[in-house]
């Protein structure tokens, strides 16, 4: 089965020669991109879709998300914006409703957040384990996990539950909880912040993690500066998320990790790949913190992510949209680069920027022959009207492995 979608005003590839075309077209064979390029040299397929004058661009791939959880936080958030300030421990309110909560139910919380996710244009999406935080509660939110994202972290080493010795309880997440989470994830992360987990904590944490074969990925300098994005560096991490209160040396780090990489020859890139600093302004203005320093970040070079970090204390909202436009607000980002770092920087902090056409472990994150077909389709003739539009929902239509998603103007537009 072959689908063409053709009439696309603006196609925004962000692959790795940055292409952006006009009056284009693509073609979807089954999950993957089989073809795209002008509108005019079409291959015929089995159907076509009029996209109307529309933009095209990948699917959003959100590398940092909390989707697993129950409960509420509305009050804290009425306190935080009446000038609370915000602190690590709010987390403990989410473990307890958690815990209550049957699989049954916390799966049904979790397929509607992602659907609602996917309904905004996310065809890609992270979520960690972290409101759990004992044995049997984080293996079993790694299980749920694994049964509705499409990559899966565990991140043990969210808080020091009440009641626990904060070594006592770094022993259980680098041992026999480790051991059980390990059969549903990929990734491993740890909250390294004054009232979460110290350095020697972190690194320990980040070890046995490393040594179980996992990926890594560190929440680091959300809240001051520290020793997070140094860790992260040293330990080849995927990706360091929050990074608000960076140091001259902690951004020189992130550079220095990306020097031995080239991108520019293809999307696979070469060489040795760096630690991607990961942006979450959506966090950053629902803390009122000040928003990281992306510009600064991508003018020294460093790979940038943009992310929701969807959760219910600090960012409950999964539009990635609403990151992207914040992030050309307020961050001073393009829109070139907003939405790259929102595709391909996602795909990159997940280690998901390649593929491999033969096997169909596909790449996610930009549009370009063999990749899987993740497109978002918006209301708009071009990127640009995210920002330029803020607020307004732009998502016209969504393809998530070639199958055009529940968004309702999926099926409007042919
Ligand atoms: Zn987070």
């Amino acid at each position: 089965m072959s689908t063409l979608i053709t009439n696309i005003a603006e196609l925004m590839t962000q692959d790795a020669e940055h292409r952006v075309l006009r009056d284009a077209a693509v073609v979807i064979e089954g999950e993957r991109i089989s073809w795209l390029g002008p509108a005019a040299d079409a291959p015929a397929a089995d159907e076509a879709v009029d996209a109307g004058g529309r933009a095209l661009l990948p699917g959003w791939v959100d590398s940092h998300t909390h989707l697993i959880f129950a409960g509420d936080r509305t009050a804290e958030f009425e306190a935080r914006m009446a000038g609370e300030s915000y602190s690590a421990g709010g987390i403990a309110v989410t473990t307890g409703a958690t815990r209550s909560t049957s699989d049954f139910d916390l799966t049904r919380l979790a397929m509607g957040r992602v659907a609602e996710a996917v309904s905004q244009g996310t065809t890609y999406l992270e979520t960690k384990t972290g409101y759990g935080l004992d044995l049997e509660n984080e293996a079993r939110s790694a299980r749920i996990a694994s049964t509705v994202a499409d990559e899966v972290t565990y991140l043990g080493a969210h808080l020091v539950p009440a009641g626990m010795d904060a070594e006592e309880y770094t022993e259980l997440v680098c041992g026999p909880m480790l051991a059980a989470v390990l059969p549903y994830v990929r990734w491993a992360d740890v909250f390294c912040e004054q009232g979460a987990f110290n350095e020697d904590q972190s690194r320990r944490v980040l070890q046995a993690c490393k040594d179980a074969g996992l990926g890594l990925r560190v929440h680091g300098n959300q809240l001051g500066e520290g020793p997070g994005v140094r860790l992260a560096v040293e330990f080849g991490a995927a990706s360091v998320d929050h990074v608000n209160y960076l140091s001259v040396a902690d951004i020189d780090a992130l550079a220095a990790s990306w020097s031995g990489w080239d991108a520019g020859t293809g999307q696979r890139g070469s060489g040795t790949r760096g630690t991607v600093a990961t942006c979450l302004p959506a966090c950053d203005l629902s803390t009122r913190q000040p928003l990281a320093p992306g510009r600064e970040l991508l003018d020294t070079g460093v790979q940038l992510a943009l992310a929701s970090n969807c959760n219910p204390g600090t960012s409950y909202t999964s539009s990635m949209a609403f990151c992207v436009t914040t992030a050309v607000l307020q961050m001073r980002l393009s829109v070139h680069e907003a939405v790259r770092a929102a595709t391909y920087g996602g795909a990159l902090a997940l280690g998901r920027e390649s593929g491999n056409d033969v096997d169909g472990e596909r790449a996610v994150g930009s549009i370009a022959v063999g990749h899987r077909a993740d497109l978002h389709l918006l209301n708009a003739p071009s990127a640009t009207h995210l920002a330029y539009r803020p607020g307004i929902p732009l998502t016209h239509a969504v393809w998530r492995a070639g199958v055009a998603q529940g968004v309702g103007a999926a099926q409007a537009v042919r």
